[in-house]
């Protein structure tokens, strides 16, 4: 079975100190680098459907929260305050409030909606230690978040949209959804806002579902504390089911925010925001591509793509020359001492690299390498620059496919 702590640990991707702290992982290189990758995917996204990105402190004040309705509805996911010379200052619950405060900076006209800000940034949750663990139990979490200022309008094709980027993101990374879930409130007091706020939000995410051709489960006693939401749920290896990734409708934040926009009839309207997160929090969609790949990362997310296995000490400079090509290209490679081993042990070490390139005396003599896909293919040597345009073409296209056989 393909536990992300296991595979993790024996993969050197991240791991925990005592010393540090229970659900403080700390991401060592491999990790780090798929981490990276990750996080760079999404900010392009981000950027190609509009958003702009922004970075605010993890650090706020504890007002900041009793204005969000954080700390009467949330507060027990919350670490205690700090007092810092006569201020409460809270380790951040979500991104949303520093957002809000952004956008609230200066003044808006409705030409500007809808106005999409993002941040990969750090949040934390006080877990009991007795449930940390891994990369899925954490008190530290980098969330990939995002929030739409738009008008009531604009709410249905924003959400829509943030759908499809999630639906794009999942054919890219492997992933696929177990279901979509409509998360509703349910009864209690833990919910803002009257009934009729949530049963227009409702309505306005059915619609963005109904637009995407997407199926969907309605379940109470789900939602935020402050609107209902769309999850994307996934499973790991053993069935059990969790929230990937989140679309958000919110009207309660701005109105406590007292956001605004001038409309077109000169009038001052409260925009509505949209909260959502491709692939929510980083650690948790790390720890699920761990487990669905079980290691083994399509080619532009792996820690090493492609690893160089010189023969002999007489192929080692070459193994070296190619080396450095690759990093020039922006691949990620590494090159494999003989003195580590025989050439079959270090082949069996490096199986969960997507490419090794095998050089003996011809090929080091005829500027060749001979490439084992990690699927078992063994295309015919071929030229090292032919190699590594075609490893280049197939991580830049970031295919979920090895090797195109028709290049
Ligand atoms: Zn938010």
């Amino acid at each position: 079975m393909n536990d992300h702590r296991k595979i993790g640990r024996e993969l050197s991707l991240f791991d925990t100190d005592p010393l540090i702290g229970a659900g403080l992982p700390y991401w060592l290189p491999d990790g780090a680098a798929v981490r990276h990758t990750l996080e760079e995917y999404i900010r392009e996204a981000e950027r190609r459907a509009g958003y702009r990105h922004v970075y605010s402190p993890v650090l706020g004040k504890r007002e900041l929260y009793e204005v969000s309705g954080h700390w009467s509805h949330y507060s027990d996911d919350m670490f205690p305050p700090m007092d810092v010379g006569g201020e409460q200052l809270v380790l951040r619950p979500s991104l949303c409030p520093h957002h809000a405060l952004m956008y609230r900076r200066r003044a808006h006209s409705y030409r500007e909606l809808p106005l999409r800000i993002a941040e990969i940034g750090g949040m934390h949750r006080s877990e009991l230690s007795g449930v940390l663990g891994g990369l899925t139990r954490v008190r530290a979490i980098q969330l990939n978040d995002a929030h739409i200022f738009c008008t009531l309008d604009q709410v249905a094709e924003e959400a829509r949209a943030a759908l499809a980027m999630i639906g794009r993101a999942y054919e890219a990374l492997g992933v696929v959804p177990v279901r979509h879930r409509l998360s509703l409130a349910g009864s209690g007091g833990k919910y803002v806002g009257s009934p009729e706020m949530w049963s227009r939000a409702a309505a306005l995410l059915t619609e963005a579902l109904d637009a995407a051709g997407l199926d969907y489960e309605a379940v109470e006693g789900e939602a935020a504390f402050y609107g209902p939401k769309i999850d994307v749920q996934v499973a790991d290896a053993a069935g059990r089911e969790s929230t990937l990734s989140t679309v958000q409708v919110d009207f309660h934040q701005p109105e406590q925010f007292g956001l605004e926009y001038v409309g077109a009839d000169g009038a001052k309207h409260r925009p509505v925001m949209v909260h959502r997160s491709i692939v929510g929090s980083v650690e948790r969609a790390v720890a699920h591509l761990i487990e669905q790949h079980g290691g083994a990362f399509p080619a532009w997310l792996a820690p090493v793509q492609l690893v160089l296995q010189p023969l002999t000490e007489a192929e080692v400079p070459y193994a070296q020359a190619l080396l450095d090509q690759c990093l020039d290209q922006g691949l990620r490679a590494e090159v494999a001492h003989p003195a580590d081993g025989t050439l079959g042990a270090r082949i069996r070490a490096a199986r969960l690299a997507p490419y090794q390139a095998v050089i003996g005396p011809r090929e080091s003599a005829a500027g060749a390498v001979a490439l084992r896909l990690r699927d078992g293919r063994r295309p015919e040597p071929m030229p090292a620059a032919e190699v590594l345009a075609r490893i280049a073409s197939v991580v830049g296209a970031r295919s979920t496919e090895l090797w195109d056989e028709q290049a």
